[in-house]
C-alpha cells in the first residue's frame, strides 16, 4: 500500500501572497486534491524581524479567496524551535554534526583571508577540532557555538519530477551551521525537521530553492528520515522575459481580486503557468483542473505571466459562471461602486441577472461589468464625450430621428424586443436612413455610451418608462446652447 501523499505550502510571512507563491499553494492543492492526498500549510515564521501576523493574514486570505483549503491545522515554524533544537544535538551526539566554537569576528578574518587569496572561503572542519579538554573547559565556561553539520563526501542527487536527476558534488556544500550560537536554527534545517515532522511526501516549490535540495537531502539521511520527492517549479516571468517583479505591475494576489478578477480565472490562469493538461484546453474549472493535473505535466521552462491572457481567461469565467453565481461574487463591487446598495439589489434581483446575462458578454473584469452596468442603474445618464461627439455630430439630424423614436416608442402598442423593433425600423424606414444611423444616437441618448448589449435588449432592460424619459433629456440637450 503506497501512503496517502502528503503536501505543503511554505510561506514565508515577510509580504503578502504573490502571484508565484499562489502557483506553489494551487499546484501542491491540485496534487493533493487529485492524488487524495493532504494540503498543509506552514508558515515560516522563524525569521522574527520580518514575519509579520499582517502578512499572515493576508496569505491567509489569499488562498481562501482563491479556494485552497488546507487539511489539519497550520503549522507555525516558530512553534517548534525546540524540535528543530532536539533534532540538532541529536546529530551531534551521532557525531554527524559537531560544535563550533569559532567567533564571528575569527570568521570574518578567515573570509577576508580567504578573498585577499582569490579563494571562496569554506569552513575547515579542522577549526572545530578541540582536545576533549579544551573542549570540556569551553562548554563548563559556557562559552557559545554554533553546531555544523558534518558534509559527507561524495555527490548528491535526485530525482527532481520537474527536472529529473540533479547531482551535486558535496565538496561543493560547506560544513553549513544548522543551529546557531543563540540555538536558533538555520532555515535549511528547520524546513527539514519540520518536513519529516509532518510526513511530507512531496516538496513541490519553486525551483530557486534547487541549491537547498542537496543539503536538506544531506539533512534527511542524517535524521534517519525517507526522502520526499522534490518538484522544482520553473520561474514566472514578465512579458520581457525577466523575473516577474513589482515592475512588471501587480503581482500580489489581493490585487488581482481589487481589479475585479474572478477567483475561478485567477485559478485557471496560474494553473496554467508551467503546467499544462498534455492538450490545447485553457478554460478550466476546477474539477477539471483537478482531474487533468498530474506531475508529468509540469513544465520546465519559464512561464509569462500575460495581463491580457489573465483578463481574456477571466471574461471566459464570467461566461461561464452560472448567473446567480456572478451576481453574488458582485455585490460587494456594486455596492462600493454606490451603483445599488443592497435593498435595492434585491428588490430588483431578477432584472439584473438579465442584466448581467446581457453585458458580460462584453467585459473582461468584474470591475467592466460594473462600469457598463452603471447607467442602467442610475436615474440619469452621464454622456461620454466621444460618444456624443461622435454620434451625435449633426444636433438637429441627430434630435429629429430622436424626437420621431420618442413618438413612435410612446405610442408602441407593447413594449416586447419584436415591438420595440419593428417600431424602431419604421422610424429609421420613414426617415429615409439605415437602422443603425438611429441605433447609435438612440445608443448614446439611453446609455450615454456608444457601446451597450442590443438595442432592443437595452429598451427591455430600461423599460417604456425610463426609456421616455432619457430621450426626453437627450432631446432637451441636443437643443440646448452648443
Ligand atoms: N519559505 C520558503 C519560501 O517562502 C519555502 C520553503 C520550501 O518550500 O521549502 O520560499
Amino acid at each position: 500500500m503506497t501512503a496517502t501523499p502528503r503536501l505543503r505550502f511554505a510561506p514565508s510571512p515577510t509580504g503578502y501572497l504573490h502571484v508565484g507563491g499562489a502557483r506553489t499553494a494551487l499546484f501542491n492543492w491540485l496534487y493533493a486534491r487529485k492524488t487524495g492526498g493532504k494540503f498543509l500549510l506552514r508558515v515560516e515564521d522563524t525569521d522574527k524581524a520580518r514575519s509579520t501576523d499582517e502578512s499572515t493574514r493576508a496569505i491567509f486570505e489569499g488562498l481562501t479567496w482563491l479556494g485552497l483549503d488546507w487539511d489539519e491545522e497550520v503549522v507555525f515554524q516558530g512553534a517548534n524551535v525546540e524540535r528543530h533544537q532536539r533534532d540538532a544535538f541529536r546529530l551531534l551526539d551521532a557525531g554527524l554534526a559537531y560544535r563550533d566554537f569559532t567567533t564571528a569576528e575569527q570568521l570574518d578574518q578567515l573570509r577576508k583571508d580567504a578573498e585577499a587569496r582569490g579563494e571562496t572561503f569554506t569552513f575547515d572542519r579542522r577549526l572545530a577540532e578541540l582536545p576533549p579538554a579544551e573542549l570540556q573547559a569551553r562548554l563548563d565556561r559556557g562559552d557559545p557555538f554554533t553546531i555544523r553539520f558534518r558534509v559527507p563526501e561524495g555527490s548528491t542527487s535526485w530525482e527532481d519530477l520537474v527536472h529529473g536527476t540533479i547531482t551535486f558534488p558535496n565538496k561543493d556544500i560547506d560544513d553549513f551551521i544548522i543551529l546557531r550560537s543563540d540555538r536558533t536554527p538555520i532555515y535549511n534545517f528547520a524546513v527539514v525537521s519540520d518536513d519529516i515532522d509532518m510526513g511530507i511526501t512531496l516538496v513541490m516549490r519553486g525551483d530557486d530553492h534547487i541549491s537547498n535540495t542537496p543539503k536538506q537531502i544531506l539533512l534527511y539521511r542524517a535524521l534517519g528520515a525517507a526522502l520526499p520527492t522534490f518538484a522544482h517549479l520553473p520561474m514566472i516571468h514578465g512579458m520581457d522575459g525577466k523575473k516577474l517583479s513589482k515592475r512588471h505591475g501587480a503581482t500580489a494576489v489581493g490585487d488581482y481580486q481589487h481589479l475585479g478578477i474572478l477567483p475561478g480565472a485567477m485559478r485557471n490562469f496560474l494553473a496554467l503557468l508551467g503546467w499544462s493538461p498534455g492538450d490545447d484546453r485553457e478554460v478550466m474549472d476546477m474539477p477539471e483542473l483537478i482531474e487533468a493535473f498530474t506531475g508529468e505535466g509540469l513544465l520546465k521552462k519559464a512561464s509569462v505571466f500575460d495581463l491580457k491572457k489573465l483578463e481574456w481567461m477571466n471574461g471566459q469565467h464570467m461566461m461561464r459562471l452560472p448567473l446567480e453565481e456572478l451576481a453574488a461574487y458582485l455585490r460587494p463591487f456594486v455596492i462600493d461602486a454606490n451603483l445599488a446598495d443592497a435593498a435595492q439589489l434585491d428588490a430588483r434581483h431578477a432584472w439584473w441577472l438579465h442584466l448581467l446575462d446581457l453585458l458580460r458578454v462584453r467585459a473582461r473584469t468584474v470591475t467592466d461589468l460594473v462600469k457598463q452596468a452603471r447607467p442602467y442603474w442610475a436615474s440619469d445618464v452621464e454622456y461620454e464625450e466621444a460618444a456624443v461627439a461622435k454620434h451625435w455630430k449633426d444636433a438637429t439630424a441627430a434630435a429629429a430621428l430622436l424626437a420621431s423614436a420618442r413618438t413612435a416608442l410612446a405610442a408602441a402598442p407593447d413594449w416586447s424586443p419584436a415591438t420595440t423593433e419593428s417600431v424602431l425600423r419604421t422610424v429609421a424606414e420613414q426617415a429615409g436612413v439605415g437602422a443603425g444611423k438611429l441605433f447609435q444616437p438612440l445608443r448614446v441618448a439611453l446609455t450615454g455610451t456608444g457601446e451597450s448589449p442590443g438595442m432592443f435588449d437595452v429598451l427591455t432592460v430600461l423599460g417604456r418608462d425610463t426609456t421616455l424619459r432619457r430621450l426626453d433629456a437627450a432631446l432637451a440637450r441636443l437643443a440646448g446652447p452648443a
